[in-house]
């Protein structure tokens, strides 16, 4: 059997159901996404949530920005709040790493983005408790905070389908569809029915290179492991801010119901993985490690305890910038890689992709310049690394 649509989005995760949206949104309802599983059933399940501007690349500062503003006003576009807590975010850096926490402020600031310096004593005062002493400085967002990637891509494919976009869950593309002259024209899925489209977008996280390959386009794109641990204080943590600990290369954030999610800065010597074969639980050296760090931080917890782990895969790129846009082959447009920035720039991903896709290549989204997370970087060796990145903690920032 043979179905057509104009714009066929290959998996039903955050990125491609943010992009369904917005795609309807501007007013293009013949729109079919695919996944194979169920929605947002991949990497987007294990996110973090965690929603900062701090970035060194402008692009990425400006989209997150944007994010902040969509997930604001949630409710309002959405009827629904995905979640998104406005706690407040910090960094917070030692001595060694003042000059880049000084330069991406500035950076940030000349974009709009609401950011500041906040002192230790107003520090204590956000989270009382907290030891600070390794801290030589810190930014606050006071929009910033967390939101649920999971309630954010339902709340978008929700969406989507109330303007008219289709959705078919438990619908694995098996390769896609190119013709003579290299056009991808569709996909086939992997009951053998084909469905043929104008534009056909890849947004299928850590699963891409496999489908690029398939037609000659080599993604890189690899699957970083990712280990996150849960600890109850033996009291229930108070509303504190999100903290990056660039001193300690961990981030700590609140839960909704007072227990910590941990997880790792230090990207020194990442572990690659089968998104599809992993175990699901922190090994024992990451989970000691975490405690231990943590232990630095709140020396005062009363009765700590672990109460769960778990695992996911960042879909990482050589500069830990997505690709968005056109892949070298007619017909195909890229949206992986994010990295593990996805969560905080889904709204400005959807935005930019139906930019893109109907206005030629260019996006009315400000201070965005499109061209920065294009395929051919890598080719090119015009990588897209931070302007003012920070010791220690890798590229992912
Ligand atoms: C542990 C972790 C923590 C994170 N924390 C944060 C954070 O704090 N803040 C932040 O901004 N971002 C964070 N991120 C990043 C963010 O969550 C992701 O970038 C985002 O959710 C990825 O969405 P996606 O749609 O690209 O990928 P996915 O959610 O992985 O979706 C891809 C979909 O494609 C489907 N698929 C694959 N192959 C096929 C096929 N052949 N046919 C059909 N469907 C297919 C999959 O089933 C999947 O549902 C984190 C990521 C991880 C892993």
């Amino acid at each position: 059997m043979t179905q057509t649509a104009k714009f066929v989005i290959v998996g039903g995760g955050l990125e491609g159901l943010a992009i369904a949206w917005s795609l309807a949104d501007r007013g293009e309802t013949d729109v079919l996404v695919l996944e194979r599983d169920t929605l947002c059933s991949g990497m987007t399940g294990k996110s973090s949530g965690v929603v900062r501007c701090h970035y060194g690349t402008p692009s990425l500062a400006a989209m997150s920005w944007y994010g902040v503003d969509i997930f604001t006003r949630a409710t309002e576009i959405f009827g629904d709040d995905m979640a998104f807590r406005q706690c407040g975010y910090v960094v917070g850096v030692g001595e060694n790493n003042i000059d880049p926490l000084k330069a991406n402020v500035a950076m940030m600031q000349g974009l709009g983005i609401d950011v500041d310096y906040i002192g230790h004593d107003k520090m204590a005062e956000l989270w009382p408790g907290l030891h600070l002493d390794d801290f030589a400085a810190f930014a606050y967002e006071p929009l910033g905070g967390r939101g649920e990637a999971y309630m954010a891509g339902m709340a978008f494919g929700a969406s989507a389908r109330k303007l008219g976009v289709k959705i078919r869950q438990s619908t694995p593309v098996a390769s896609l569809l190119q013709n003579a002259d290299g056009r991808v024209y569709g996909v086939t899925l992997t009951n053998g029915d084909e469905v043929h489209a104008e534009q056909v977008i890849l947004a299928t996280g850590p699963w891409a290179p496999e489908l690029g390959a398939g037609v000659g386009v080599d993604i890189p794109v690899k699957a970083q492991r990712a280990q996150l641990v849960l600890i109850d204080q033996g009291v229930p943590t108070p509303e504190v801010p999100v903290l990056s600990d660039l001193a300690g290369l961990q981030y700590i954030c609140r839960e909704p119901n007072g227990e910590l999610l941990v997880g790792n800065s230090d990207h020194a010597a990442p572990e690659y993985i089968d998104p599809d074969k992993y175990s699901n639980r922190a090994d024992d050296s990451t989970i000691e490690k975490n405690i231990g760090k943590l232990g630095n931080r709140l020396p005062d917890m009363p009765d700590p305890r672990i109460t769960s782990s778990y695992v996911g895969a960042y879909d990482v790129t050589p500069d830990y910038n997505p690709i968005i846009g056109p892949a070298p082959v007619d017909g195909l447009f890229l949206a992986t890689g994010f990295s593990g920035h996805g969560f905080k720039i889904s709204p400005a991903v959807g935005r930019l992709v139906a930019d893109m896709l109907l206005d030629d290549g260019t996006t009315s989204l400000p201070n965005v310049e499109p061209s920065d997370f294009r395929y051919s970087r890598f080719e090119e060796g015009d990588l897209l690394f931070s302007l003012h990145p920070y010791e220690g903690a890798g590229e992912m920032r």
